[in-house]
């Protein structure tokens, strides 16, 4: 499944393989299912009378996910859905369609009964039809803005449940009084593993007070001396990006930051491979004096193209992350125990981290972003996951006193 991911997404083995690990712990959430549905119990809410919740499946509910986490972002999902009790369709990305036919099979080859997990393969038009049937009752989707809001906006108009999460544009901020080293290795996994297509990449250094010259100076040795290389290549950190659309796209943006007036410090542009010229490859990329109105700073680039944004405090730091459109993650990298209580608590970003990169929630807690990073009311898995995936009934019940009619000698089982 790694050499999979690897061979259709372009990210390096250990990131892939770390990817799997962190949807199999989703598998492992699940497997305690029977805790997790238990629902509550009120003796005697009147007379003789008990009341009861209970949480039951919707029934048929789809998947649609994005391409750079052709395995994960799927296993955000099923486990959950099918150990609530519903069957499963999975409509994967176009561009890396196979890890989904190999999760069925192995599903199969574990005993799966047939019917229960299903893939669809295709686009928009494999979506559409998603969205139209009136038997799917939910949909889970992961992927841009634009296409949540569809997804969002048509789910609703034909009565399904939806979640719908979005884009990004994660900042990481450095205080001043911070650990310099602990931000800058936090900022080159975070910008530039998986090549910054991560929805969770931290491709905006807010630098706070006099930190950005020496900040910007330990970036640009790191980023200059990234090893870029084919995905199982061991002694890789960043692998080609997807497609070369993808990487045009990118491309188009180092450009653009140029023309808006940024300033270029390390140029990953034209990178050529031996033996892989025609690979989609581009180095890190480093802009310094980023600036808010600038389209690099705003918009997602899904690359690795780092942006350094300077600001003289920490107040200037939060407005600036608020003020953006998308809440997905975020960070701070600071020795004052204040400044880090306080951003938590004020940011509006759904996912934080404080003096910890891409704050990515484990599967016991749900993961999902503010603003435009998400549409609709619940997260990926943990417990919103299982409200998600669930209908509430609550039970109100009297009965005429009754005794049993045969007495039982064996231990009393669930059978
Ligand atoms: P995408 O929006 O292009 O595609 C996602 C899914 O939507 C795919 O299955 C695709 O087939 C389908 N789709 C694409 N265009 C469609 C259309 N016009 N109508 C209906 N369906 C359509 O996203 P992508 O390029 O595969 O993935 C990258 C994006 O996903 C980035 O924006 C990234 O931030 C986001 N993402 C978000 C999260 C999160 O948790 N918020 C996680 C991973 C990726």
């Amino acid at each position: 499944m790694t050499k999979l991911i690897v061979s259709e997404h372009g990210k390096v083995y250990e990131d892939a393989r770390g990817s799997l690990t962190r949807g199999l712990e989703v598998v492992e959430f699940a497997c305690g299912i029977p805790h997790l549905l238990k629902g509550e119990f009120s003796e005697n809410v009147g007379t003789n009378v008990d009341s009861w919740s209970i949480r039951q499946p919707l029934g048929v509910v789809a998947g649609i996910t994005p391409f750079n986490f052709p395995a994960m972002v799927p296993m955000w999902m099923f486990p959950i859905a099918i150990a609530c009790g519903n069957t499963f369709i999975l409509k994967p990305s176009e561009k890396d369609p196979s890890c989904a036919i190999r999760l069925a099979e192995l599903l199969s080859d574990a005993g799966l009964p047939d019917g229960v997990f299903n893939v669809i393969n295709g686009d928009k038009e494999a979506v559409d039809a998603i969205l139209e049937n009136k038997d799917i009752k939910a949909v889970s989707f992961v992927g841009s803005t634009p296409i949540a809001k569809y997804i969002y906006e048509n789910s609703a108009k034909n009565e399904k449940r939806v979640q719908a999460l979005g884009g990004a544009k994660n900042h990481l901020v450095v205080m001043p009084d911070c650990d310099l080293d602990g931000a800058v290795n936090g900022l080159m996994g975070a910008a530039y593993g998986s090549a910054g297509e991560r929805c969770m990449a931290q491709s905006v250094a807010v630098a706070v007070g006099d930190i950005g010259d020496e900040l910007v100076s330990r970036l640009s040795k790191k980023a200059e001396a990234l090893k870029v290389g084919p995905g199982m290549d061991k002694t890789s950190e960043m692998g080609p990006l997807v497609t070369k659309q993808h990487l045009e796209k990118v491309t188009s943006y180092v450009d653009l930051g140029v023309k808006e007036g940024a300033k270029l410090v390390v140029d990953g542009r034209g990178l050529k491979l031996q033996g892989y010229e025609n690979g989609f490859y581009i180095g890190g990329c480093l802009f310094d004096y980023v600036n808010k109105d600038m389209r690099i700073y705003k918009e997602e680039i899904f690359g690795p193209v780092l942006s350094v944004v300077r600001v003289k405090t920490f107040e200037e730091a939060a407005k600036l992350i608020n003020d953006h459109e998308y809440g997905n993650g975020v960070s701070i990298y600071t020795r004052d125990g204040d400044a880090g209580r306080t951003f938590a608590s004020k940011i509006q970003v759904g996912m934080v981290g404080i003096n910890v990169p891409i704050p990515v929630p484990m599967a016991f807690h749900s993961f999902g972003g503010w603003k435009r990073s998400l549409f609709g009311d619940s997260g990926m898995h943990g417990m919103e996951g299982i409200k998600f995936y669930t209908k509430l009934k609550t039970v109100t019940s009297r009965w005429p006193s009754g005794v049993r009619s045969n007495a039982e000698f064996v231990m009393p089982t669930m059978k």
